[in-house]
Formats: structure tokens, C-alpha cells, sequence
């Protein structure tokens, strides 16, 4: 028998987590989908320091744990490695394809979020988990004491600079323009570390290496036109995100960078269909954001069942 439930939520970032905490409450089925751990991008963040309540700051890992653990107490089901394969419309009713078995919900909320883009350049497939690196918390122990190299100059290039700094001798901080575009804080902590090189009006233009190892990358001034040699042991590359809107192609409308197109609640172009977190296009994206929109999302979610269930 297909399974029902009132709010499925595919993602179990932040945005995902928060829609589930408010589904539950508002006594709806909740389900999240999840491929791989709870947390969802955050967990690779080293330390989140703008997260209100953590004067300290938090771990990425420890502030997706919790989150997952407080959906799961307040009654939403949370099935890690599940992904979702399709959605489709039936009616009024979704139908999501999970592992090969239909699952069928009244709404939906798309909280996919974002991958990390790729430089592609030379020499970035080949050396891709073996010296270049998307997640400075995963793979910068590995730098202990070693030379290091950052591409990007936004909130993530610039926070997991000042984090592999913890780690690494030297880390050089690689950006096209000759201005950054990240939070003044952390520009202003990057700037004045005593660990970090700027790089500024720079491109790279090849990862070069040899026996499956980096050596170095291959660098040119946007300025003059120069070429230089950086000797790097690793590259840690930020150079912004692409959101995750497969499963809704052809369902809603996407804006025209890819971005799920939102009211002011969460939904979409397709009645029942919601999307939060940073599968939708906004300005601020952030932790707090995510979660804010997770949370209007299922509360009008849960709205929106009501109100069908009324007009039935
Ligand atoms: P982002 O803000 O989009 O920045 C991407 C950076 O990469 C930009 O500096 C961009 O250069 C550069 N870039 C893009 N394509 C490039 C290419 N092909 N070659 C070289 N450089 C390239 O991305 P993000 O830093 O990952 O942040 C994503 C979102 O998450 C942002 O809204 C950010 O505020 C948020 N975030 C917040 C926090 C926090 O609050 N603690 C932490 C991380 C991320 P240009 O500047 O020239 O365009």
C-alpha cells in the first residue's frame, strides 16, 4: 500500500529541519528525505559564529545535529540516505519516488539547497579528493603544518580561510577581483592575519601536479596579464553555489538563475508545492534565513491542508 503523509520535505538542511519542527507541531505527517547526513550543507561549515544563541559560535556538525534532533522530538521522521528519486502530481496529491516505493503527500517542501561549484579547470578533475578540496572541515586536517590555497572571495572562501589558518603554515587566499565580496568582518580578519596572502585580480588557470598529488597552481593577473606559480600541497575552492531544483523541473517555476521563484511564504507556482532554504533565490543566505524560511514554508503548509481538506 502506498504510504501517506501531510508535509514530505526533501532535504534535511536547516530550512529542511526548521519546516519539520513547525510540521510536527502543527500536528501534520512529517517526513524528511535526506541523502546523506542531517544538517545538510551546514556540516561542512567549520563554525557558524553568526547563528543567534551561540555567543561562542557552534560547530556546522553540532548545530545540524541538534536541529535533526529537535525535528525528531517534536514527531517529524527524519529518513537519512533516503534519496528522492521523482515527483510527480497526481490530482492534488504528490507523488514522491523514493528507493523504488511511491510515497504520497498532500505537500511538498523542496529544501535541496545548493552544491559547491566547480572551477573547471585543468587539472581540478584529476586532483578532485586528492589535494582539491570543497570542505575545508572535512579534509583541512590534512594541512597540518603545509601550504594551502583558498579560491573565492565570499563568505565561505573567507571563513574557511581563517579556519584552515588554524591548521595549515600558510594559506593564500586567491581572488578574481580586487575586491571581496564577503561579510567586512571576516574581510577584515583575513586581511590582517598574519597566516594569510592575498591574491588579489588573479585566476587560476591550471592545478598542476604530479603522481596524484598538487604541487602547485597555475596563476594569471587580471591586472597585467602576468603568470605566476603558486606552490600549494592543497586547494580549497568556494566559488560560490548551484541550487538543487532537478526534482521540481517542468513542476514550478525557476527564476532565471535556477532559483525555486517563492511568494513571500514559501510557495511555489504549483499549489501544495513550497520550496526554503537556498534552493531559493535570495539575498541573505545564511543559517538563520534557511531556517526562517523552513518555518513559514510549513506553517503555511499546514495552512494549506486545512484549507484543501475544507474545499474537498
Ligand atoms: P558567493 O557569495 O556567491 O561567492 C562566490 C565567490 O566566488 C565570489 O567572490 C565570486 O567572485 C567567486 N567566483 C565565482 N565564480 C568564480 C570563478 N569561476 N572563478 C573564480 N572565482 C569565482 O558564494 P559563497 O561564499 O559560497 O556563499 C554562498 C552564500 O552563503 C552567500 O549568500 C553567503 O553570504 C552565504 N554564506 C554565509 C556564511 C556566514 O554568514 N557565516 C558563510 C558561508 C556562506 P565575484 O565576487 O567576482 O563574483
Amino acid at each position: 500500500m502506498t504510504e501517506k503523509i501531510d508535509i514530505a520535505i526533501v532535504g534535511g538542511g536547516p530550512a529542511g529541519l526548521t519546516a519539520a519542527i513547525y510540521g510536527a507541531r502543527a500536528r501534520a505527517k512529517t517526513l524528511v528525505f535526506e541523502t546523506g547526513l542531517p544538517g545538510g550543507q551546514i556540516v561542512t561549515a567549520s563554525w557558524v559564529e553568526n547563528y543567534p544563541g551561540f555567543p561562542q559560535g557552534v560547530s556546522g556538525q553540532e548545530l545540524g545535529e541538534s536541529m535533526f534532533q529537535q525535528a525528531v522530538g517534536q514527531g517529524a521522521e527524519v529518513r537519512t540516505l533516503s534519496p528522492v528519486e521523482g515527483i510527480r502530481l497526481e490530482g492534488r496529491d504528490f507523488v514522491l519516488l523514493v528507493e523504488g516505493q511511491e510515497v504520497r503527500a498532500s505537500t511538498v517542501i523542496l529544501a535541496t539547497g545548493a552544491v559547491p561549484k566547480k572551477l573547471g579547470v585543468p587539472g581540478e578533475a584529476e586532483f578532485a579528493g586528492r589535494g582539491v578540496s570543497w570542505c575545508a572541515t572535512c579534509d583541512g586536517p590534512l594541512y597540518r603544518d603545509k601550504v594551502v590555497a583558498v579560491v573565492g572571495g565570499g563568505d565561505s572562501a573567507t571563513q574557511e580561510a581563517l579556519y584552515l589558518a588554524k591548521i595549515a603554515r600558510e594559506v593564500h587566499l586567491i581572488h578574481r577581483r580586487s575586491e571581496l565580496r564577503a561579510t567586512q568582518c571576516l574581510q577584515e580578519e583575513c586581511f590582517f592575519h598574519p597566516q594569510i596572502t592575498m591574491h588579489l585580480s588573479y585566476v587560476i588557470e591550471e592545478i598542476l601536479g604530479e603522481e596524484g598529488k598538487i604541487r602547485g597552481v597555475r596563476l594569471r593577473s587580471r591586472v597585467d596579464g602576468s603568470e605566476k606559480i603558486l606552490p600549494v600541497d592543497g586547494l580549497f575552492e568556494f566559488v560560490g553555489v548551484e541550487p538543487q531544483t532537478q526534482l521540481v523541473a517542468g513542476l514550478c517555476e525557476l527564476d532565471e538563475n535556477g532559483f525555486v521563484k517563492v511568494d513571500v511564504n514559501g510557495l511555489t507556482s504549483c499549489p501544495g508545492l513550497y520550496a526554503a532554504g537556498d534552493v531559493v533565490c535570495h539575498d541573505l543566505k545564511q543559517v538563520v534565513t534557511a531556517c526562517a524560511r523552513g518555518a513559514l514554508a510549513a506553517t503555511h503548509a499546514a495552512h494549506y491542508l486545512e484549507t484543501r481538506d475544507l474545499s474537498a
